[in-house]
């Protein structure tokens, strides 16, 4: 921390204010630049912190948070879904939409439903419809059909290109922080390109299909369920891949529109089905990167 923490809040807070002023005089450009800086600042501070990975430590992290949000008065619904979500954690499980919905804030006084708001806040009186959603990640909406589309025809291009003339040994060797090798990047790549594709043949075969919540993660070290080496796991991947491609590309305008009801993320369309997984994959390019060096 560059200062003390209780100038640190100060400026936060301070920040925030000028920001939602802005906005309300109409000077939306500053008010962007503002709020960018604020993130900005709060992402450079938490980016050296190190929180434990392992889930029983998370999950006690979690509930240091729910004890701190209780003194601050956070609304008990919100603490509530939170507790039930990290229930979820603690069992190795993936917090389902009905214990962990969505949580619209109002933007004006900073209320919290986690219901879609019908009504003006209750608190303030600002309309539903100025309420900010908030969504598990950037990537549902991060890419339209046609990009989304050409960003999943060439992730496979990249990653063929980044490793190239790699031996299998390379491939296969684990970084001495125990995490994952590049085969394990490439065989979660695999079944994430293999979860998409089941995912588009059941969004055009059923009317409003239940998308079943797939812990993608943590297969990846599964090895009793993968090809011969990394390479064939990779050549899997861009065959499937290129299936895939050729049954987006036979879409019809009003099929990206078709909504599933997701178990973990709630009521998606296929376009946001699809932008996500196109997006999801980039995070991984510079994990592979980063192996090679
Ligand atoms: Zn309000």
């Amino acid at each position: 921390m560059t200062t003390d923490n209780a100038k640190w809040a100060d400026i936060l807070i301070h920040l925030f204010a000028v920001a939602s002023r802005l906005e309300g005089e109409g000077q939306y450009n500053l008010a962007k630049l503002t709020r960018a800086a604020t993130d900005s600042l709060c992402r450079q501070e938490t980016h050296p912190l190190i929180i434990p990975s392992d889930k029983d430590k998370l999950t006690a992290e979690v509930q240091k948070v729910i004890e701190a949000l209780t003194s601050m008065n956070m609304s008990a619904d919100l603490l509530s879904a939170l507790k039930q979500g990290s229930e979820f954690m603690a069992q190795g499980k993936l917090s389902p939409i009905t214990a962990t919905p969505h949580p619209y804030v109002c933007r004006s006084c900073g209320y919290v439903t986690l219901s879609p708001p019908a009504e003006p806040c209750p608190k303030c009186g600002a309309f539903a419809e100025t309420f900010q959603k908030f969504m598990p990640n950037y990537w549902f909406d991060a890419l339209h059909p046609e990009a989304a589309r050409e960003r999943l025809r060439q992730t496979p291009l990249v990653v063929e290109k980044l490793i190239e003339g790699l031996s299998d040994d390379v491939m296969n060797q684990s970084p001495s922080d125990g995490g994952w090798a590049i085969r394990n990047t490439l065989s979660h790549l695999r079944d994430a390109q293999g979860v998409l594709d089941f995912r588009v043949d059941l969004f055009l075969k059923e009317a409003h299909p239940i998308l079943e919540s797939k812990a993608v993660f943590a297969w990846a070290k599964n090895e009793a369920e993968r090809p011969p080496s990394a390479r064939d796991t990779f050549e899997t991947y861009k065959a499937s891949r290129a299936e895939t491609l050729r049954k987006l590309e036979s879409l019809a305008p009003s099929d990206w529109d078709r909504v599933g009801e997701h178990e973990e993320f709630g009521a998606i369309t296929l376009r946001q089905q699809v932008s996500y997984f196109a997006a999801h994959e980039a995070t991984h390019l510079s994990q592979i990167e980063a192996l090679i060096q």
